[in-house]
């Protein structure tokens, strides 16, 4: 089995052919609806880029938020095409619609080397339906976009984990390919998933407790290590027997905390002192303190100096890192600091130790850059934390399986 790639599509020629491109355009929006990390769209433009020099006529797909199915303007793509237009240096128009009469007359309407995008595809429900046949429908839609003698590349790593029609339904109606971030993301993770140089030492944090469980079972038996912090240790601490006070808990979870600590205790490293904060807020009144020490009704947004210190320790000696989930709230300075000490040491061990640093996750990616730290300075950040886990995990992944022939 192996890939075809966007150089495959380059070696046929894509000259006045139409490419659709599903791309990962999900990023951070604030209030004032302006993106406030635009890694996924820097990601994005080689492949397009490359598209626009074969004069294809290049016509953009992605999801923006959970708008559940109908149009609606909060999720518009429109900063999105904004922020295209800006990189790209040339104007890239945006379809008031993703499938509709808007988009076919503007697809129909393009020339060489322009470059458009479609309206947020999960505005139609059947985007992500569970029935194939709905999905098709819209698949069908979607690929009528690239005409006859079209072809589709499938680029935003971050959903190929997902069964969704323009990820994974189109990609049967039209000759597929993978995009360049695609391709990179699956030969590093390949890489990392099949033959990992030892030690191995994976770093889970975040928020998303129930998700990340199943990676730990996963990944218990690869790695060497499992450093635990973020939102997801206090379940563990909490299996432990100490009282977590208002701190983010998965009581439900409690129990396979409890049996995973039994069955890979040797393996996970926990914190050994934590941040306490009176509230979840930046202002809020915090202090250092043991693991039996979070005052009542407080509640831990960060590990604390000394956990950093030990899980430092740990990754110093590794030779192959995956990072997945924040180490604390690093939105809030004051809780930043348990996931900038802890990105460091893994800059640092991938600096003298040669070890080889992947990032995955979303808010971990965002996390390097809102802290101010050097990206470079890990061997690849991932752009896709589902995706990224379910390949370490060894599940297939249906976006990319469809690529193989
Ligand atoms: P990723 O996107 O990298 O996979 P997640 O989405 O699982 O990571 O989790 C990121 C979120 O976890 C961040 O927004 C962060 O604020 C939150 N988080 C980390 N530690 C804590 C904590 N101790 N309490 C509450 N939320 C936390
Ligand atoms: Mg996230």
């Amino acid at each position: 089995m192996s890939l075809k790639t966007l150089q495959d599509l380059l070696d046929e020629g894509v000259d006045g052919r139409h490419v659709l491109v599903r791309s990962d355009f999900n990023v951070p929006l604030n209030d004032a609806g302006e993106i406030t990390d635009p890694g996924r769209i820097t990601a994005s433009l080689p492949t397009i880029q490359a598209l626009v020099d074969g004069g294809a006529k290049v016509i953009l797909s992605a999801h923006l938020g959970r708008p559940k199915g109908e149009a609606n303007p909060k999720y518009s793509l429109a900063p999105v095409a904004e922020a295209l237009s800006d990189a790209l240096g040339q104007w890239v128009a945006l379809a008031g619609d993703v499938t509709g009469e808007d988009a076919h007359e503007r697809a129909n309407g393009l020339t060489e080397g322009d470059v458009m995008l479609v309206e947020n595809v999960r505005f139609d429900p059947r985007e992500t339906a569970k029935d194939e046949a709905e999905r098709g429908a819209f698949a069908d839609e979607l690929a009528a976009l690239a005409a006859d003698d079209g072809a589709f590349v499938s680029d935003g790593f971050g959903v190929v984990h997902r069964e969704q029609a323009s990820v994974y339904d189109v990609a049967k109606r039209l000759p597929a390919y993978a995009g360049k971030l695609v391709e990179k993301e699956v030969t590093v993770l390949e890489k990392t998933a099949t033959d990992p140089e030892h030690p191995y030492v994976v770093v889970l944090g975040g928020s998303k407790v129930s998700d990340k469980l199943g990676v730990i079972e996963a990944l218990a038996g690869k790695a060497d290590k499992l450093i635990i912090g973020g939102g997801m240790c206090y379940t563990f601490l909490a299996a432990q027997g100490y009282n977590t006070q208002k701190s983010l808990l998965q009581e439900e979870m409690i129990d396979t905390c409890k049996d995973l600590l039994d069955r890979f205790g040797d393996k996970l490293v926990l914190p050994v002192d934590l941040l306490a904060a009176a509230e979840f807020s930046a202002d809020a009144e915090n202090r250092v303190v043991a693991l039996a020490g979070i005052p009542e009704g407080w509640l831990s947004p960060d590990i604390g100096p000394e956990s950093v210190r030990e899980f430092a320790e740990v990754l110093s000696t590794a030779k192959t890192i995956f990072w997945n989930g924040p180490m604390g709230v690093f939105e809030m300075a004051p809780f930043a600091k348990g996931t900038e000490g802890v990105a460091q040491a893994i800059i640092d061990a991938t600096a003298d130790n040669g070890a080889f640093s992947v990032v995955g996750g979303g808010d971990s990616a965002a996390s390097v850059r809102a802290l101010g730290l050097d990206e470079d300075g890990f061997s690849h950040i991932s752009t896709g934390g589902g995706a990224s886990l379910e390949f370490l995990e060894g599940k297939e992944l249906p976006g990319v399986a469809v690529l193989n022939q």
